[in-house]
């Protein structure tokens, strides 16, 4: 059998296809699928690729390049990340390489990599108790040596004869208050020995095992629901209410799968969620826990990657927690993928390019591994609910909370007649105060929800109506005021507050609207004793800033805390009472297919944080629309009547799930030109798809960093084979990219788009 010369590989590049190339003969062995490579590309640049397959056969072109260096036999990536990668590119329409630059950490990293060593101390051999007791009285006259001595045998649990245990340095030094002379006098004669062992980067915390927790009847049903469906179905979807008990029957399903041998993904939508599962699973499940998001190092991600890689080794992970990128994890021994909060759309990526949703590819990587996926929502998705009510999924329910506590009390509170009426005190109904009121005297917690950072989404010319807008984008700019700024929350550009109007020159520029930080400063006015902390993006750049501001919340130091979406979601805390939902109207009156479905799931979700403890609690909701029918529908906490309702609306104007939809972002720095390229897309795409192409049509944000944008939206029938469907719409797009005068036009593809 002769070997194989060539190799295709995978380069981390926006460009379509895998590249063909050498592979020399000193390398013959070495070259297999999922090795890293280095190859050259396109001139005189070099790259480092995936070798995702090696064969016989020639390419159909003249000097064929060969292959540079190879890092190794070992594979970096295996089988099934390759055909999970392949499927992510086909489905949702983008390149290998796109993937790929999603799925690695950081490049340099691979290079640099250098394991964290730590100093131990241990004997120099194994001694009996007799002759450890005559070295320590031949230390009498150097009692600090004595001491030392002492410390590391007390510190190590030695015991005649056993392996020699080794003590980190400093924790001896510091234990026995001894100092490095002191230590090195005693490796000096030779009685005990130092060692650099390789330590994780990543901060061991919780490690004790504890039983879990015995599960309530409602809870034990739905978990045997869920069990049961398992043996016919490779979908569940566990639909419980907010605070029955959802996390805890994960951790009775983890248990399972590990006792099994198998690996567990553990999926959440938000790194703030991270924090405090971490420690409710370290509880039972221990060392064998890890957990990856983005807000990690690069050489943080490698080593996590090393870990799940040795899932069978002493240091690896079986279960990982992590948000959507932990799906490319080197997982090869899946039994089970949870995914929490199924229904949230930060599931799905926007930009850059793979723009894929980690539930749907999760579901994917699971069939792979031919594991379970379990999906666990208090509010599904209507994609998702859609599938068990036609029987594609399983359906366990669980609908009472853990401890028989009430589902909160829901109060709507119009703001219209209140402002009518003038008791609104800043952006505060009277119902809402009142709450907060009560339950301050009581020393209850507060959640205070508005989905808008900064101080007032735009200001305003009182003389004129001129409204600054961003130079780049085609949006105004958001008031921010503990920097005293304006800033473009699409791409970031920062100017200093006029004094004066751009238009009309007169001074009356007055703030509009209202975000987290303008309720910050004034709920602080309203309740002066109060401890406030604010929750969004702009006070959470740090690492760590998610677990300090929750640690806080736990330990009852914060009595309001006011946020964005990210705390809207799957945070337990014990004595919070009270949730304030400031504005529902513009969740509601958003121009978007999911409006309706997304408003109800996040304020059932904000609702949820309420009273899950003893305490029944009250979401105080304020809006000025309060006979509206999603509002109504969530005073019932009505999930099914959510779903009825939108689910006849989508069939009606045909909308997913009753469709696939793809969307095209047409972009163009020349406004002409992007609707020239863009008319020809679409007359094209028309041709071949008819009525089911929408647009080109400018979407809400026109121009964003100075790039115009237009849209074509494409509607295809479930029951068609997308594949075909696909491949006619990447082949319009070369076709219109092949245009003269086409270079710097951009084409993005959003499939399945949220
Ligand atoms: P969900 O994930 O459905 O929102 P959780 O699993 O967070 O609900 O449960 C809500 C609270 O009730 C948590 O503090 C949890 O520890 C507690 N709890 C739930 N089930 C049990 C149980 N069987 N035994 C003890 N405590 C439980
Ligand atoms: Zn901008
Ligand atoms: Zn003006």
């Amino acid at each position: 059998m002769t070997n194989p010369q060539f190799a295709d590989i995978i380069l981390p590049l926006a460009v379509r296809g895998r590249f063909t190339y050498m592979i020399p003969e000193g390398m013959c062995g070495i070259v297999k699928p999922g090795v890293r490579v280095m190859v050259q590309f396109g001139g005189k640049n070099l790259y480092s690729g995936i070798v995702c397959n090696v064969h016989e056969t020639a390419p159909d072109i003249r000097n064929v390049k060969s292959i540079i260096t190879v890092s190794g036999d070992i594979p970096l990536i295996n089988e099934l990340q390759l055909k999970l990668w392949l499927w992510i590119s086909e489905y949702y329409l983008c390149c290998e390489g796109e993937v790929m630059k999603a799925a690695l950490p950081s490049e340099e990293s691979f290079n640099t990599y250098k394991p964290r060593l730590e100093s131990f101390i241990k004997l120099s051999g194994s001694y009996t108790e007799d002759e450890l007791n005559a070295i320590l009285d031949n230390l009498a006259r150097a009692p600090r040596q004595q001491e030392t001595l002492s410390a590391y045998i007390r510190l190590s649990g030695y015991s005649s004869g056993s392996a020699i245990v080794p003590v980190s340095r400093q924790f001896l030094l510091s234990e026995a208050r001894s100092s490095s002379n002191i230590l090195d006098a005693l490796t000096g004669k030779g009685i005990l020995s130092s060692e650099s062992i390789m330590v994780s980067r990543i901060a061991e915390e919780g490690n004790f095992k504890e039983q879990v927790k015995e599960l309530s009847e409602a809870q034990r049903i739905a978990y045997e629901a869920v069990v049961k469906q398992f043996a016919e179905k490779e979908i569940v979807l566990l639909h419980g209410v907010t605070s029955s008990g959802k996390t805890e029957i994960y951790i009775h399903l983890i248990e399972e799968q590990l006792k099994l041998g198998k690996q567990v993904l553990y999926m959440l939508p938000e790194i703030a969620l991270t924090t405090q599962i971490i420690l409710r699973l370290k509880k039972h499940f221990g060392a064998v826990t890890g957990v990856y998001h983005s807000r990690f190092s690069d050489p943080e991600k490698v080593e996590i990657w090393k870990r799940v890689a040795d899932n069978d080794k002493v240091n690896g992970y079986r279960l990982i927690l992590g948000v959507r990128s932990s799906l490319f994890l080197p997982f090869s021994n899946l039994g089970l993928i949870i995914i929490d909060e199924e229904h949230d759309g930060s599931y799905k990526q926007h930009d850059p390019a793979p723009r894929y949703h980690a539930r749907d590819s999760a579901i994917m990587l699971a069939a792979l591994h031919k594991a379970k996926t379990l999906l666990g929502s208090a509010s599904p998705s209507v994609e998702s609910y859609n599938n068990a009510v036609n029987g594609k999924y399983g359906l366990a329910v669980l609908k009472e909370r853990y401890g028989l506590i009430r589902l909160p009390d829901i109060i709507i509170a119009n703001t219209r007649e209140a402002y009518r009426k003038k008791l609104m005190v800043s952006h505060f109904t009277p119902e809402l105060l009142q709450a907060m009121d009560e339950a301050l005297g009581k020393n209850e917690q507060i959640i205070l929800f508005q989905n808008r950072r900064g101080f007032s989404p735009y200001i305003e010319c009182s003389e004129c109506g001129w409204i600054p807008v961003c130079i780049q984008c085609a949006v105004n700019l958001t008031y921010h005021k503990g920097i005293g700024k304006l800033v473009c929350h699409y791409c970031g550009y920062t100017t200093g507050m006029p004094s004066k109007c751009g238009n009309c020159h007169s001074s009356g520029m007055v703030t509009k609207g209202f975000g987290t930080e303008k309720i910050e400063d004034e709920i602080k006015i309203v309740f002066p004793a109060a401890r406030v902390v604010r929750m969004d993006q702009d006070t959470t750049r740090n690492k760590n800033s998610f677990s300090k501001i929750i640690k806080a919340f736990e330990e009852r130091r914060i009595d309001i805390l006011i946020g964005t979406q990210m705390i809207s979601k799957g945070l337990d805390f014990e004595n919070l009472t009270v949730v304030g939902v400031l504005n529902a109207d513009n969740l509601l009156n958003y121009p978007d297919f999911r409006a309706h479905e997304r408003s109800f799931q996040l304020m059932e979700q904000v609702s949820g944080r309420a009273g899950r403890r003893q305490k029944q609690g009250k979401v105080v909701i304020q809006t000025s629309d309060p006979v509206n029918r999603i509002i109504r529908l969530v005073l019932r906490h009505d999930y099914e009547g959510m779903f009825r309702m939108q689910a006849e609306e989508r069939v009606t104007f045909n909308y997913p799930p009753f469709c696939r939809m793809v969307k095209i972002n047409i972009r163009h720095k020349d406004r002409a030109l992007l609707n020239h390229f863009a008319d020809i897309l679409g007359r094209d795409l028309k041709e071949i798809f008819g009525k089911r192409i929408l647009g080109p049509e400018y979407p809400l944000i026109s121009q964003v960093q100075l790039w115009y944008i237009k849209t074509i939206l494409i509607k295809i029938e479930r029951e068609k084979p997308q594949g075909k469907a696909k491949q006619l719409i990447i082949d319009a797009i070369e076709r219109v990219e092949k245009e003269k005068g086409a270079s710097s036009l951009k084409i993005g593809v959003d499939v399945d788009p949220y």
